[in-house]
């Protein structure tokens, strides 16, 4: 497929895997979407920023790493309280290594004890040697016995405490990716599986899709309303939307009456299909308030889809579904309309200087 463009994303993943070879690199995917992305050159400004450190002889280290990612794919550490909560899983990382230390330190006494014991007792003629051999072993077992008691116990408090931080991390990074009024993913969110899923697309050659739609005259709705039904509504079309897409497809609230859905594996016409499925539920149900009774009749929107081009830019991609969303709402509204490669071409010439 070296018309579509396939061969290259191939020469861009040979060549990330060798340069982080060449730079002791762990093979993390954090890893090597930094240096897809350096091999790609799809990024001017990171590539002139690990050039600087590759002439500067800079180390990679995991520390730069994570700099570079957090800088140029708003990946990772983030917050304080994240960087506080790893550091204390490596706190309780080493408690653990020393207690499991101490752990082979004591029965490997016990070994050699029970060893001595044992070649004593080859040699052993009365019974008063025997009894004494006999508690020795039984002395020597109550010691390891209580260490490891006291090891498990302090096993026991650890293991609490892991779990404790695990639940705290997951709730970080929950936080830090969802939108809180409708659940979906947020803007974050997107851009990294956006970037992640353009890899993965580059490297199979599998299509791409995504679908932007913005709910019609939502303004009217609010002004109709209120805010606070306004809000009831959004979170009732995140719920439709969520029932619609499947699998690996991710849902997101873009902005405020702005939705996503990214489909990876997806064909455009395929979006095409699921964008309908997503208009029909909208359009085919009628808000009702579920304690008053009142009616609020129907929330429909419009959609714009496109197919990712490989080596257009993520920004290009997303651009042409908003140009084809507008087109939808240009024509009529509670429409579907597809991305075209004219969009590509108009929004290429769209530069602005200053
Ligand atoms: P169009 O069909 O052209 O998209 O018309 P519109 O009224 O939806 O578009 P416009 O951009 O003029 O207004 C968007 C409105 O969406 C403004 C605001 O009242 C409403 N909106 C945006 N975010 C939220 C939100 O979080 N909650 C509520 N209740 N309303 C919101
Ligand atoms: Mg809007
Ligand atoms: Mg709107």
């Amino acid at each position: 497929m070296t018309a579509d463009g396939l061969d290259p994303a191939r020469e861009f993943a040979q060549s990330a895997l060798q340069l982080m070879e060449r730079f002791h690199i762990p093979p993390t995917p954090q890893n090597y979407q930094i240096w897809y992305s350096y091999a790609a050159g799809r990024d001017p400004e990171l590539n002139s920023a690990i050039n600087i450190l590759i002439s500067n002889k800079r180390d990679f280290t995991e520390t730069r790493c994570a700099e570079i990612a957090e800088q140029f794919f708003g990946i990772g550490r983030g917050s304080k309280e994240v960087h506080e909560a790893t550091e204390r899983l490596h706190d309780l990382a080493n408690t653990i290594i020393k207690h499991v230390s101490t752990a082979k330190k004591g029965s490997s006494h016990f070994g050699k004890q029970v060893a001595t014991i044992s070649s004593d007792a080859k040699n052993v003629s009365t019974t008063e040697e025997i009894e004494r051999l006999a508690l020795g072993l039984i002395k020597e077992a109550h010691v390891i016995t209580e260490m490891s008691a006291t090891i498990e116990k302090n096993l026991n408090t650890t293991g609490g405490e892991i779990t404790a931080l695990r639940r705290s991390l997951t709730r970080m990074r929950k936080e830090a990716t969802t939108d809180p009024l409708t659940g979906l993913a947020n803007r974050r969110e997107f851009n990294n599986f956006l970037k992640t899923s353009a890899v993965i697309s580059g490297e199979t050659g599998a299509p791409m899709s995504l679908i932007m739609f913005d709910i019609d005259h939502f303004k009217h709705f609010n002004d109709q309303y209120g805010h606070r039904i306004g809000d009831e509504a959004l979170k009732i079309v995140a719920s439709k939307l969520k029932l619609v897409l499947k699998g690996k497809d991710l849902p997101v609230r873009y902005g405020g009456e702005e939705f996503i859905a990214v489909l990876p594996e997806t064909p455009l016409e395929d979006a095409r299909t699921v964008a309908e499925h997503i208009r029909t539920a909208l359009s085919g149900s009628n808000l009702k308030n579920r304690i008053t009774g009142e009616h609020y009749g129907k929330i429909t929107a419009s959609f714009g889809v496109a197919v990712f081009s490989l080596g257009e830019s993520l920004e290009d991609f997303v651009q042409r579904a908003d140009e084809a969303l507008y087109r939808a709402k240009r024509d009529g509204r509670n429409r579907v309309e597809i991305a075209t490669d004219s969009d590509l071409q108009h929004h290429s010439s769209d530069s602005i200087s200053a």
